[in-house]
């Protein structure tokens, strides 16, 4: 939309420069968040935040706010934009510095922030999507969330020239996640999923499904699958920030179930969305 925030600037758009030695753009050295605004009611927005910390921590870049600030920093955008419904996407980099691998003494951290009207995908919520298998060739840091974003641009675009939603990422026959987000199998009414390691991004729509599963008593096991077993799963479903509970009906030729969104998916889907009710307050 129209504003942005440029560190501690909030300008228009158009107004924004941003220099081409800064290390995002350069390097990938910078970490990002998105975060569904709902009804101008900004979605698990403390986890975000958290997260968001972690993330520069993990990279030491520091970010110059304290939370609180930064929380107040992204009410007003989303306020300045009267954004609806959609998201803010945010972003910290490492800085400006002559272009050299190694950190420079002297660079302090470049924050960008904007919005971004975006429609809730219910017709994916309610037909579920089909996907392609790709091979996960990420580095070993998945659980940062980093401007380095190749491995998951190739695979997307995998999935794009197939004329499917998303793909799903295998290291030799172990399934990861999603290319943006995290995947889920359901046997007997269990749900699998990749443990949060490493490998994968732990997922803020995963920790608010993790709830979901408890308050339903439906058990949710930690444990990666292999691409067979997931082939072979009763229901297949993946969750993001903009997808949030979408069913898989389909992994490259093969059909997931009877190729309808299945009933632990759904039920699943229910509960988050009373929690995405429960969260519009304004
Ligand atoms: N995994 C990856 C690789 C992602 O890029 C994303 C979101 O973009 C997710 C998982 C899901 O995370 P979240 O639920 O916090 O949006």
């Amino acid at each position: 939309m129209t504003h942005i925030w440029v560190n501690d600037q909030l300008m228009n758009r158009n107004e924004a420069k941003i220099d081409a030695e800064d290390r995002g753009y350069q390097f990938g050295d910078g970490v990002y968040e998105v975060i569904k605004v709902y009804k101008g009611n900004l979605f698990e927005m403390e986890a975000h935040i958290n997260r968001f910390y972690r993330s520069a921590d993990e990279l030491r870049i520091i970010i110059p706010y304290t939370k609180d600030v930064l929380h107040k920093m992204v009410y007003d955008l989303v306020e300045a934009d009267q954004l609806n419904t959609g998201h803010v996407y945010m972003q910290v980099t490492r800085g400006v510095a002559e272009r050299q691998h190694y950190f420079p003494d002297e660079a302090s951290a470049t924050f960008t922030a904007y919005t971004q009207v975006s429609d809730r995908p219910v017709e994916q919520f309610e037909q579920g999507v089909k996907t392609v298998l790709y091979d996960d060739i990420r580095w070993l840091r998945c659980d940062i969330k980093s401007l380095n974003l190749l491995g998951a641009v190739l695979a997307k675009q995998a999935a794009h020239e197939a004329d499917c939603a998303e793909a799903i990422l295998h290291r030799e026959d172990i399934v990861t996640e999603g290319s943006s987000s995290n995947v889920y199998g359901v046997k007997n009414g269990i749900v699998y999923t990749h443990p949060a390691n490493n490998l994968i991004l732990k997922g803020i729509t995963r920790d608010v499904v993790f709830r979901c599963a408890k308050e339903q008593g439906i058990e949710i096991v930690e444990e990666a699958m292999t691409v067979e077993e997931l082939l072979t799963m009763d229901e297949v479903f993946f969750t993001s920030t903009g997808a949030e509970v979408s069913p898989i009906i389909q992994i490259n030729d093969t059909i997931i179930g009877d190729g309808e969104p299945g009933e632990t998916t759904r039920k699943l889907q229910q509960a988050f969305e009373a929690k995405v009710q429960e969260s519009i307050t304004i």
